[in-house]
């Protein structure tokens, strides 16, 4: 355990050196010593090693999940909204060592790891407060029937995670979920596994039965499709890329079992001549580098009006002096993953995207660091335009009129996030209604909210994660008629 006052605790000591999957309230390690090694992406050292799970441990741990269900569904509403709440504030007491082990798995600046264990808090906070939330309602339907509808849990559901903001994503999932009444089996990216270990192992000490959540560590080939087949899961909810997103549709189509798909993002910022352009710059800068860009939501076209694109590229281009590779901006994730953001630095010079800063990597201790990059005279149809990046790097693209600014982004794959800067309320507001996307932003980027619900449209998925809404996708509705 480390000091809880201290800024930045000892990652080390945060850490654990290997990490076990959690099954039925306890430890279990990978069956005939096979770990993952990982590297720390901060420095290319070798950082936590995870288990390697089979179909088997997500036997066990589905098995466990179903034992669990029935007592957890009956359990007394607001005993569960106790135990969420009392989780929410275990993850609030352990914040600073939580954003450690964050910290250690992904890199990320201390500031934005306190964050995402913060609004991980609040998603326990949130639905715990919402237990009586999941009701029916009466019908009137003739005058000898009395009918009533009620919202049932699916049972076992699983939870498949990436790893940009790992405990944030299992939060975001897990505690409607259970909320609704179901068990969980969860798989977090094999890379960043510590967190949601760490949820499950902490949701224990809160006082959850055993089984109620369940962690299977291991790859998605191995541990995540057979989360997806087992008969006992009922539901799932992924997060991640829209291949993998495809593959795991198919597996559900053939069990006819609901999905929640939360995938990638090619988000336009629009930028009207009349926006605070200094305020704009600023966020636009934001919503492309967050994360090292590694955001589904993050905004990496920004669309501008042709009479201010120079001095709003001139303004975005200060703004990114404040976005410091080693200190604002953490690493990318893993090598694989630094090589392909550095592949996208070729096909945006191959087709003529002009440089404006960044375009190669950072050196700042030896990790998978890249500086911050913006293209300028880019258009709509090249590849860094249309592709997600998934790296600290944003696109300008000029437009002449609303409806052109609305042409170019709704042309996309994608349908995640928009945001529309300009003083004109009316123009802002007939924007937002026209942009293809799950979520609209006025003259703000992308505020963290638990009670906004959050999806796609087109490629970034369907579903809704967060508010009251998602209480709506973990459940399913009943009818009872009864004739009097
Ligand atoms: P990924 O799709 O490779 O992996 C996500 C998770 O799925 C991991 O746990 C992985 O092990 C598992 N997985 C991989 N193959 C699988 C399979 N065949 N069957 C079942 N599970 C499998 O994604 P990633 O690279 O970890 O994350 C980056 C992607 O996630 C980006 O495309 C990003 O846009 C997306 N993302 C979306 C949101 C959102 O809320 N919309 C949030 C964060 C990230």
């Amino acid at each position: 355990m480390t000091s809880q006052t201290s800024p930045e605790p000892d990652a080390a000591a945060a850490v654990p050196a290997r990490l076990d999957h959690w099954i039925d309230g306890a430890p279990v390690p990978a069956e005939g010593g096979r770990y993952i090694g990982n590297l720390d992406p901060r420095t290319g050292a070798p950082g936590v090693s995870v288990a390697r799970g089979t179909p088997a441990d997500v036997d066990r741990a589905a098995a466990a999940a179903k034992r669990a269900a029935g007592a957890w569904r009956r359990l007394e509403a607001a005993a569960r909204g106790r135990l969420m709440l009392a989780l929410a504030a275990k993850l609030r007491a352990e914040r600073e060592r939580l954003a450690a082990m964050e910290r250690a798995d992904t890199g990320k600046p201390m500031p934005l790891a306190l964050a995402e264990v913060e609004g991980s808090a609040a998603y326990f906070e949130f639905y715990g407060g919402l237990v009586y939330l999941p009701a029916g309602e009466v019908l009137d339907v003739a005058p000898d029937q009395h009918v009533f509808t009620r919202r049932e849990p699916y049972g076992v559901v699983g939870v498949i995670t990436p790893w940009n903001l790992p405990l944030n994503q299992a939060a975001r999932a897990i505690a409607p979920a259970l909320v609704a009444g179901n068990t969980i089996v969860a798989k977090p990216s094999e890379v960043t596994s510590s967190t949601t270990v760490e949820l499950a192992r902490l949701a224990s000490a809160a006082g959850f039965p055993a089984g109620v959540i369940n962690v299977v560590l291991g790859t998605g080939r191995e541990v995540g499709e057979a989360i997806v087949h087992h008969p006992d899961v009922r539901k799932v909810a992924f997060t991640g890329s829209v291949a993998v997103g495809r593959a795991i549709g198919r597996i559900a189509a053939e069990r006819i079992i609901p999905l929640t798909l939360e995938l990638g993002g090619k988000s336009a910022n629009i930028i009207f001549e009349d926006a605070d352009l200094e305020t704009a710059a600023v966020e636009a800068v934001r919503g492309f580098t967050l994360n090292a860009g590694q955001v589904c939501s993050a905004g990496t076209r920004v669309l501008v009006h042709r009479p201010v694109h120079d001095r709003f590229l001139a303004l975005m281009a200060k703004a990114l002096e404040a976005v410091v590779p080693g200190e604002t901006l953490g690493p990318i994730i893993t090598p694989a993953q630094f090589e392909r953001v550095q592949a996208y630095f070729r096909v945006a010079a191959q087709d003529g995207a002009r440089l404006v800063a960044g375009g190669a990597v950072a050196d700042a201790g030896g990790g998978f660091y890249i500086r911050p990059t913006l293209y300028a005279d880019v258009s709509n149809a090249m590849r860094i335009a249309r592709e997600e990046v998934f790296g600290p790097v944003g696109v300008v693209i000029p437009f002449d009129t609303e409806d052109e600014a609305v042409a170019i982004a709704n042309d996309s794959d994608y349908g995640l996030i928009g945001s529309v800067w300009s003083r004109d309320i009316s123009r802002a507001l007939r924007v937002a209604d026209r942009i293809e996307a799950g979520q609209v932003f006025v003259n703000v980027w992308n505020t963290m909210s638990v009670q906004t619900p959050f999806g796609g449209h087109k490629n970034s998925g369907y579903g809704r994660e967060k508010g009251i809404e998602a209480i709506h996708h973990y459940s399913h509705v009943k009818t009872v008629t009864v004739k009097i």
